[in-house]
This record gives C-alpha cells, sequence and structure tokens, in this order.
C-alpha cells in the first residue's frame, strides 16, 4: 500500500522499476442508467464497467418486463395506460404526452 500522501480518488500514483515517478488515471466509475422519461435512476441495473458487466447473465443486467432498462416502472404504467386508454377510444393522440408515443407505439401486444 502507498503512502497515505500518494493516495488519490483520482490518480494511482506509482514508482517504476527505475526509479520514476509515475501517475496513471483511475478508471471512472461508469454513471447510474436512468429512465428515458422522467430520467429518474432505475432500479434493478447494475452501474458496472463494460468487463464486468459481460460477466453477468443477460437477466441480472436489467428488469425482464418491457423496456426494462429503459423506462422506470411509473412511466412503464403510464406508458400501458395510454395504450390502452387510445385502444378504447377513451382518449385521442393529441391527449397523450407525445414523448411516450414512441413507447406506445413501439409497445407490443400482451395476452388478453
Ligand atoms: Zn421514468
Amino acid at each position: 500500500m502507498p503512502a497515505r500522501r500518494n493516495r488519490n480518488a483520482t490518480f494511482r500514483h506509482r514508482v517504476s522499476p527505475g526509479g520514476k515517478p509515475s501517475r496513471k488515471k483511475k478508471s471512472d466509475k461508469p454513471s447510474k442508467s436512468r429512465c428515458a422519461l422522467c430520467a429518474n435512476v432505475l432500479g434493478g441495473v447494475p452501474c458496472r464497467s463494460p468487463a464486468a458487466l459481460s460477466k453477468l447473465a443477460k437477466t441480472q443486467k436489467r428488469p425482464e418486463r418491457p423496456f426494462g432498462g429503459v423506462l422506470c416502472s411509473n412511466c412503464l404504467a403510464q406508458v400501458i395506460r395510454d395504450k390502452v386508454r387510445l385502444q378504447q377510444g377513451l382518449i385521442s393522440k393529441e391527449d397523450v404526452d407525445f414523448r411516450r408515443l414512441k413507447f406506445i407505439t413501439s409497445l407490443k401486444r400482451t395476452a388478453q
């Protein structure tokens, strides 16, 4: 372990075999995944480096539901509600938030 004065959150200080001091930037932590609509932090999505993510199983990388890893559960519930109301003719497309239209149209039909 290097001396406390040589430790830093951003850089790793080393002395090469030739005696030359060097510093190497530590890799940045990846940012947390956020919802595409409300930008809340997504639950069930691990925040790890691509190398660490590749060692996880597919089902451990995002929730197993429509738009898992893209939308939070609240926004998905609203998208499903809007889709059903559009199908029933209770509302028109103009009444729906335009940001949700993309997800409403690409939401696959589920069992009836
Ligand atoms: Zn959301």
